[in-house]
């Protein structure tokens, strides 16, 4: 290396993209996670013209009470890229959010995308990182970054299982010789379990709630198992009365959210039997010993791990950090030249 070289790299900015459904993290090379936001971006139409007016946790903070011709967009909602333009102006704002200097040579950056990404999203994606600067973009499938972030050995000859709940999809994965044995997207994650809570409160309460207020209760006292004393703990809830058309108060038992939360919880499940189901046998053998790892947001809620080792028998476990977990594993590929054979190109 020369001096030119050392000197550069010294400045260099590399750095790994979880861009989420939900929320959005970046990692520089030596510095580990710089940057963690929600994945929203606030708009105004002026003239016809998009402006943005917010971004990440400030614009979270606006959902549900904006107001004139300010709107928030979740540009990945639902795990696929819902607004290509939006999603690329939120990029570009998190890269310069995280440059302290404007020296060094133009960073290499590997971008963590949702698997439900089309070919032509996958390509929105890199040219929105290339626009914003990098010399070089590497994409990397959200489970493989998952997997490795959670310390599984995605390297070697065995079948590692990850299951990555997030806000927009739960990806069901088996993981082999750096490649993807059998891999599963269920349109179900945090957004429909808030959306679930929502609709409960609203068919048995008379009470609208909104989606903000839905995935503070979740955090807060959502289970995937019922209650042992059938109640549970209680939560004071406020929203829009639709009998009388004003705001009111009401109680809340984490029974009762368990029972709105059933079917997105079934639903997960589900996924995690058809890909057992679906596996080749020395791998499946593999999975009875390393057990099952939950990655994401929603590996943090209550008991659903509980509940998938019940329904297969297997051991189940929560990674550490699960909110970080792809960031990290997407960190490892951009440090560690083992990784160099799992990343993609678009
Ligand atoms: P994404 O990768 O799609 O951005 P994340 O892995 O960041 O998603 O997870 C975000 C989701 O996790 C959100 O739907 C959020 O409500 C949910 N979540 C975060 N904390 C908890 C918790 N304690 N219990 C249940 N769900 C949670
Ligand atoms: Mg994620």
């Amino acid at each position: 290396m020369n001096i030119w070289n050392s000197f550069t790299s010294f400045f260099s900015q590399d750095m790994a993209i979880d861009l989420g459904t939900a929320n959005t993290l970046v990692y520089v090379r030596g510095r580990g996670i710089v940057l963690n936001e929600s994945s929203v971006v606030a708009i105004e139409m002026i003239n016809g013209n998009t402006n943005v007016v917010a971004v990440g946790n400030e614009a979270k903070v606006m959902m549900g009470r904006t107001a004139g011709n300010i709107e928030c967009i979740r540009p990945l909602r639902d795990g696929v890229i819902a607004d290509i333009d939006i999603a690329e102006k939120m990029i570009k704002h998190f890269i310069k959010k995280v440059q302290t200097s404007r020296f060094g040579r133009y960073p290499q950056i590997i971008v963590c995308v949702p698997s439900g990404s089309t070919s032509v999203e996958k390509r929105a994606i890199r040219d929105a990182a290339s626009n914003a600067g990098a010399s070089k973009v590497y994409l990397i499938e959200e489970s493989m970054a998952a997997a490795i972030g959670a310390g599984m050995p995605v390297t070697e000859p065995v079948g590692s299982m990850v299951v990555d709940i997030g806000g927009g999809t739960t990806e069901v994965a088996v993981l082999s010789l750096k490649g993807l044995a059998y891999t599963t997207s269920v349109r179900v994650g945090g957004d429909k379990m808030d959306e679930a809570i929502v609709n409960y409160v609203r068919r048995n309460h008379n009470l609208l709630i909104g989606e903000m207020t839905a995935e503070r209760i979740k955090k807060e006292i959502g289970t995937a198992k019922p209650p042992a004393d059938g109640i549970g703990m209680t939560i004071d809830i406020k929203g829009r009365d639709l009998m009388n058309g004003v705001p009111n108060e009401i109680q809340i038992s984490q029974a009762q959210i368990a029972e709105a939360l059933a079917e997105q919880v079934a639903t997960i499940v589900q996924g995690v039997r058809a890909v057992l189901e679906n596996i080749q046998p020395e791998l499946a053998a593999d999975i009875v010993d390393q057990g099952i790892v939950l990655t994401g947001g929603g590996a943090l809620l209550a008991n659903l791990d509980v509940v998938l080792r019940e329904s297969t028998g297997l051991p189940v476990s929560v990674a550490d950090e699960p909110l970080n977990c792809v960031a990290i594993g997407t960190g490892r590929a951009l440090e560690d030249p083992m990784y160099r054979g799992v990343l993609i190109s678009a």
